[in-house]
């Protein structure tokens, strides 16, 4: 590969033998030309965005999290510190829940809608009902290891 140094200092792989990116030079960077998608600025300043976001991202995620099992709590009698206790045995005996995830997940989702419709008991049962599930589950996982 030659890179022209009039041409943007990127090669562009893809083809036969790739070839010099042939786009308009909107900037020079260390006495090296560039196009406006090749310039090393801006795909810094491209790559911090995309990191940004992802943190925004993260962030939304763990708020919703957050507040799941917030709701849970709230409503299967478990406190926070129990529910977080639980979580990670659950997810550990997601791959045991096979027949009985799909299940679960809708019973949690039940349990959520009724906690809307102002029927906290109603959601305990369903939440109950999918730690039992769940905890039989978790038995499962390790008396099979
Ligand atoms: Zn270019």
């Amino acid at each position: 590969m030659q890179l022209k140094p009039e041409g943007c200092q990127e090669w562009i792989y893809g083809d036969y033998r790739g070839h010099q990116c042939n786009r308009k030079i909107t900037c020079t960077r260390d006495g090296k030309n560039y196009c406006t998608i090749h310039d090393p600025q801006y795909i810094k300043e491209k790559h911090r965005k995309q990191e940004e976001e992802r943190g925004r991202e993260r962030a939304i995620k763990q708020k919703q999290n957050a507040l799941f099992a917030a709701r849970l709590a709230a409503t299967s009698g478990l406190t926070m510190e129990e529910l977080q206790s639980v979580t990670p045995a659950m997810i550990k005996a997601l791959p045991y829940l096979t027949g009985q995830l799909s299940t679960s997940i809708e019973a949690l989702r039940l349990a959520l809608q009724v906690i809307d419709e102002g029927q906290p008991n109603t959601a305990r049962e369903y939440v109950c009902a999918v730690i039992a599930g769940s905890q039989q589950a978790i038995a499962l996982a390790e008396g099979g290891e």
